[in-house]
């Protein structure tokens, strides 16, 4: 159907005229010829602007253009509509004779009858050799071209039979066909053409002849005929039976002002004048048959072997107006039928262009939709990401908070404020639970404006299902109708006062135990989102692992704190101990130092005096023996303490416990020393506890002590007694036994005492001269008072006498 179409609107443009260069239908397949140039001359019998003979034209023109690009066509006009005489044609054989002396043309077509006569009767004169090609010729009989050679062409031939056939056809009423047909000759040759090609319908239809008719009669009756019974069939009128002459637009314009049928003609040429249409001589249609058998003849092919076309195919052509104005549908006619004067839809003429902005729109809008939906996800993720955002920056706030603290209260309050802003309810209370207690009681919340606080509620964890749920599972719980469901219990009445409608509680959970619930009171009907219980619970969770790493950050705070101080303490005991190793290490030094200081004066003296024995005054001897006696004593003593403090230190001296009688030791011990006591004229006296009990003591030991005392007390002492006491004493909540010398020597400065139990020194009182021995009896007493859990102690002032002391405590 489009394709139809698509060929009618084509020709239909070819039929307006409107584009010249469209008018070329199919063009010869044939193959372009040699290169040089070829004249044609197209001969008309009639004039430019005579439809018809244009039509050839431009048949020829576009034909032979299409086909050989190298062809000169000259066109002239032979003008013998105007002018048909025998002078007319002499003057034309003059005018060619002289204008195309110096022209040759390698072809001639010939347009109508005349021409091709003209033609006959002069080219060997005129264009000797040139072969010929006629078209439009409507007298034709073979005998016409008898004796020519070199010439062929085309005979107009009017489709009479078919087109009246066509007409009965389309208007099926039809009963008498009235033809317009003037007597002229041309007329009269029509009128004998119509007469034979009808004579086989002759008896079905009636054929009325207006060939003798004024141009006023033919009004008057195409006036009376019936649209549905007559057609009118025009031929050809060019003069009326008044003598009156006619151009083809004027008797047409008459006979389409007054004809009540539809009209039907021979040729194209009336065509858009007012007829209907019919299978129509064209111009073209010969001009471009003439075209292609001359584009043959080009190709080598001579003219006497190309048949004359005597049977010319003739489009059924109409004009569309005039089928609208006679009823006639498009499909009613026959399959290659050429419409013209169609108007072209707006849609048909701008099909292109309206398909391709109709899709060009369609994908616009498809982008559009996309780009729509896209914005519309777009707005959508972006709001999902503010709401998570918010909630983010809500669990951040909370958890800075826990961890910033250690206050619990405030993390509880925090967790309240930010929970029910974020999920706008006006309350939210915390409450702290003692299990142990089974209560719980609201400790932080936070309010709205006009809302009543509820600190302080007290409630039972397992009081009601809903706290006994959230402590027991750890998990959330919505109560929509908190007032009156039934896992509330008793604490339906508190949500009454409240005037909580619905509930959420979370459990808030430290170190997997429930420490405290949340409860979001909404004072409306809510149903709470499961995105909004998993953001609660999760701040919760956040809160109490927040809360968690608090506390342990704390612990891990102290436990820092307790290290570094056992760490300084280490330090200082490891100094102290480092310094005690040191001071040991230079004791050791000086010990040694010391020992060979004191070793050395003895055995110089020895030395000396075993010298002077030998070779010192004979009267003197006695004394040189004397003091060698006595400086090997010294020697003697010297060595023992060494060896004494030497055990001592080693461990070597263990002492025997024993049950010893202190008051008899002192007894033995004074009595054995008090002549020597005497001999330094000092008075020896012992004052002894007679309720002294029985020591766990080594009594060697005591005794070596004791000695030691005494001997310093004789010697230092520069009065005339010393006391040797024993007593009881209770102290530090323990029972001592007491043994003291006193003596009343010099007294001992404060600044010695507390040097004088150190090993070999000698205070003021040591470095008198004569005063034997080398500051090691008051270490060595000390060393033993220890092995036997006492002590030794020192009380003396200068010039009042010294009073050692040794401690020893009561029982085992
Ligand atoms: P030594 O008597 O051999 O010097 P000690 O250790 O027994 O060594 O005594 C140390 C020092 O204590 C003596 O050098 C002396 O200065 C002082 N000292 C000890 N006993 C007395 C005392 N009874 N009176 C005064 N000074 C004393």
């Amino acid at each position: 159907m489009i394709r139809k179409y698509t060929r009618i609107l084509l020709l239909a443009t070819i039929l307006c005229g409107c584009n010249p260069q469209a008018r070329g239908l199919p063009a010869a397949t044939v193959a372009p010829s040699a290169p040089e140039t070829k004249t044609v001359l197209l001969l008309q019998s009639y004039h430019k602007g005579m439809a018809w003979a244009d039509d050839i034209t431009t048949g020829v023109e576009t034909t032979l253009g299409q086909a050989m690009p190298n062809i000169e066509l000259t066109v002239e006009y032979m003008d013998t509509k105007r002018a048909f005489d025998a002078e007319h044609l002499e003057n034309l054989l003059r005018l060619y004779r002289h204008k195309f002396a110096a022209t040759h043309f390698d072809l001639i077509i010939t347009a109508d009858d005349n021409a091709l006569d003209f033609i006959l009767q002069y080219r060997d004169e005129l264009f000797p050799g040139a072969p010929v090609v006629f078209c439009g010729v409507n007298r034709y009989s073979d005998d016409r071209l008898l004796g020519q050679l070199g010439i062929t062409g085309v005979v107009e031939k009017t489709e009479n039979m078919k087109t009246v056939q066509l007409a009965r056809q389309l208007h099926p009423g039809v009963d008498t066909i009235h033809v317009i047909v003037d007597r002229t000759p041309t007329g009269l040759t029509l009128h004998e053409q119509l007469d034979a090609a009808l004579s086989d319908i002759q008896s079905e239809i009636k054929l009325v002849y207006w060939d003798d008719v004024t141009a006023a009669e033919l009004e008057q009756q195409l006036q009376n005929l019936s649209p549905t019974k007559d057609i009118v069939y025009f031929m050809s009128f060019h003069q009326d039976k008044a003598g009156h002459t006619f151009s083809s637009d004027e008797i047409m314009d008459l006979i389409y002002q007054h004809s009540q049928a539809p009209i039907y003609a021979t040729g194209k040429e009336y065509l858009g004048l007012g007829i209907l249409g019919g299978y129509l001589n064209w111009g073209y249609n010969q001009g471009e048959t003439a075209a292609k058998m001359s584009v043959r003849i080009f190709q080598g092919e001579s003219p006497d072997a190309i048949p004359v076309i005597t049977q010319p195919e003739s489009p059924a052509i109409f004009d569309y107006r005039q089928m609208e104005k006679w009823g006639v549908a498009i499909e009613q006619l026959p399959p290659d039928s050429i419409i013209a004067y169609k108007p072209v839809s707006v849609f048909e003429q701008y099909r292109a262009m309206i398909i391709t902005t109709g899709l060009t729109f369609l994908f616009l809008l498809a982008i559009i939709v996309l780009l729509v939906i896209n914005v519309q996800k777009k707005r959508q993720a972006q709001r999902a990401l503010r709401r998570q955002n918010r909630e983010l920056a809500m669990l951040n706030r909370i958890i800075l908070t826990a961890a910033s603290t250690s206050d619990t209260q405030q993390v509880l309050e925090v967790l309240c404020r930010e929970l029910a802003t974020t999920l706008n309810v006006p309350q939210a209370a915390a409450t702290a639970l003692d299990p142990e207690k089974d209560s719980g009681v609201v400790v932080a919340e936070y309010l709205a404006p006009g809302r009543t606080s509820a600190l302080g509620t007290r409630f039972a964890i397992h009081g009601s299902q809903a706290t006994h749920y959230v402590f027991t599972q750890k998990k959330p719980l919505v109560i929509e109708e908190a007032q009156t469901d039934a896992r509330m219990g008793n604490d339906q009445e508190i949500m009454k006062q409240r005037g909580t409608v619905s509930l959420l509680l979370v459990p808030l959970v430290v170190k997997g135990k429930v420490v405290s619930s949340i409860g979001l009171d909404a004072i409306e009907h809510r149903v709470f989102t499961p995105d909004e219980i998993a953001l609660v619970q999760s701040a919760a969770t956040a809160a109490g692992q927040a809360l968690e790493v608090a506390e342990l950050n704390r612990a891990l705070q102290r436990y820092n704190e307790e290290l570094e101080d056992k760490v300084q303490q280490r330090t200082l005991e490891l100094h102290a101990a480092t310094e005690q190793a040191r001071a040991a290490d230079r004791a050791k030094s000086e010990f040694v130092s010391n020992v060979s200081h004191e070793l050395r004066t003895p055995l110089t003296n020895i030395k000396l005096y075993i010298d002077l024995i030998q070779h010192g005054y004979t009267e003197r001897q006695k004394f040189y023996v004397e003091t060698v006696g006595r400086e090997t004593e010294r020697l003697q003593n010297l060595i023992e303490d060494l060896l004494s403090i030497s055990r001592l230190d080693l461990g070597k001296i263990a002492p025997q416990f024993e049950e010893v009688d202190l008051n008899r030791l002192i007894s033995t011990l004074s009595d054995d020393r008090r002549r020597l006591f005497a001999e330094h004229g000092i008075q020896l006296n012992v004052q002894l506890d007679p309720t002294l009990p029985a020591a766990q003591a080594d009594p060697k030991l005591i005794e070596q002590v004791l000695t030691n005392l005494l001997s310093n007390a004789m010697h230092y002492t520069t009065g005339k007694e010393v006391w040797i006491k024993t007593d009881q004493v209770e102290q530090e909540e323990r029972a001592w036994i007491t043994l003291s010398v006193q003596d009343q020597g010099p007294g001992i400065p404060e600044e010695e005492q507390r040097q004088i139990f150190e090993r070999f020194y000698r205070g003021a009182a040591g470095k008198a001269p004569n005063i034997p021995g080398a500051g090691l009896g008051l270490a060595i007493s000390k060393e033993i008072m220890r092995l036997h859990q006492g002590r030794i102690t020192l009380k003396s002032q200068k010039g009042q006498g010294s009073t050692f002391t040794l401690w020893l405590p009561v029982g085992p």
